[in-house]
């Protein structure tokens, strides 16, 4: 049976998931994503929109999951939902609301936890003494290839990789001192490509002569792991290694974010991006489309992309999304925070604007278009007569849509 059939695609109920889904009791703060530098250059209303457009599709598609009620269930211990407004960051959030912080499946929540990350790698590779050699796994896949086998074999070999007396010599030979893994999932024209990326620090810049010898290790150490799981990877193509912290870096600013088109503009905006001519999305599918715009051709007529985001919630649901080897953190003086706390962390310097009572909220929800953007940029400005009114216009949408049936 396909993921397609085996997933009842209703609209999600009201209803937060109970037993087999745990759900959150406690009522959280539910952030936003503060705007990167990467969203501020563009229009701040289609990045936020097109974030909670995604997740209503993610809705759509996985309605058993906890994304499908992230920043739409009131928690159950609280009677309203608070609007809260950072008037220096000209920012808004939502508290009372449920949060998945689920970096896989949610783009609201992965926003705000790949901005968390996004600062502890940037920590780690700017401690003094530390250098940085940038790495890319990958191995060979066809079209056919199930997503679960390539995972599951991509890691495996990495765990095998990172095992034994050879590599403890590996490793002591080249300065090692730890290393950052993230895994991350693209689909192109091959098919799914799941690939890591992995910073290995070392306490020692390697010279030219030593990054070479390092590639080749490396490139033979992999090559040989893929092989103990039935998987190759070709000599060329099966790593690729940068050596400078720049490199590292430059790696550290994309993670977690949309990759540019040529054009400058970001292909999370969605409105600008199928604008563009066929051959433009083209450069910038290049490398396969991520979960996000799968999501993006799901919502745009493609069931087939929907399929493929089920398969990949399926397979990557539950998995670490980065992992540091044991002790780095410690020894960087880095601390720890779960994707979970991210995606919640509070912000103490914001003020309660209004609340929503949760009859409010329902007749919200019922307005039959995602509004929560909407809500959040006038929030953002700071002015209560603003939203109090925005909200006024938009009940009163709600009851003529309800009496119009
Ligand atoms: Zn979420």
């Amino acid at each position: 049976m396909s993921l397609l059939k085996s997933i009842n695609i209703s609209p999600p109920s009201d209803n937060p998931p109970t037993a087999s889904a745990p759900f959150l009791v406690t009522a959280l703060p539910t952030v936003l994503p503060p705007p990167s530098p990467q969203a501020d250059e563009l229009d701040k209303k289609s990045v936020l929109q097109g974030r909670f457009d995604r997740q209503r599709t993610a809705r759509n598609l996985l309605p058993g999951e906890r994304v499908a009620h992230c920043l739409w269930a009131v928690a159950p211990t609280a009677s309203n939902v608070e609007v809260y407004c950072n008037r220096k960051q000209r920012r808004a959030f939502f508290r009372n609301l449920f949060c998945c912080g689920s970096v896989w499946l949610c783009p609201v929540c992965a926003a705000r936890i790949s901005e968390a990350r996004r600062k502890e790698l940037t920590a780690a590779i700017n401690r003094k003494g530390v250098h940085v050699i940038h790495l890319c796994f990958t191995l060979q896949h066809h079209i056919h290839d199930d997503l679960r086998n390539l995972v599951d074999a991509l890691m495996g070999a990495w765990g095998r990789f990172k095992a034994g007396a050879s590599w403890q010599r590996l490793r002591d030979e080249y300065y090692w001192i730890g290393d950052i893994r993230a895994l991350e999932p693209t689909h192109g024209e091959n098919g799914w490509h799941p690939h890591l990326h992995v910073l290995m620090l070392t306490s020692r810049r390697l010279n030219m002569y030593e990054v070479e010898s390092f590639t080749n290790a490396v490139k033979r150490r992999w090559i040989a792991k893929l092989g103990e799981f039935g998987r190759d990877a070709s000599w060329e193509h099966g790593v690729h290694v940068r050596a400078g912290n720049r490199y590292a870096a430059e790696y550290i600013s994309k993670f977690g974010r949309e990759p540019k088109v040529n054009n400058g503009a970001v292909s999370g905006r969605w409105t600008a991006v199928h604008e563009l001519t066929k051959s433009v999305v083209k450069v910038a599918r290049h490398d396969g489309r991520t979960p996000w715009q799968l999501l993006d051709d799901y919502a745009n007529g493609d069931p087939e992309a929907g399929r493929l985001f089920q398969e990949y919630a399926a397979v990557f649901k539950g998995r670490r999304q980065l992992e540091w080897s044991r002790g780095l953190k410690d020894l960087l003086r880095i601390g720890e925070a779960s994707d979970e706390e991210l995606a919640e962390s509070p912000d103490s310097d914001s003020e309660l604007l209004t609340t929503i009572s949760r009859n409010e909220w329902y007749r919200l929800k019922q307005l039959g278009r995602e509004f929560r953007a909407e809500l959040l940029e006038v929030a953002a400005a700071g002015d209560v007569d603003a939203l109090m009114e925005w909200l006024a216009d938009r009940l009163e949408e709600s009851a003529v849509r309800k009496r119009s049936g």
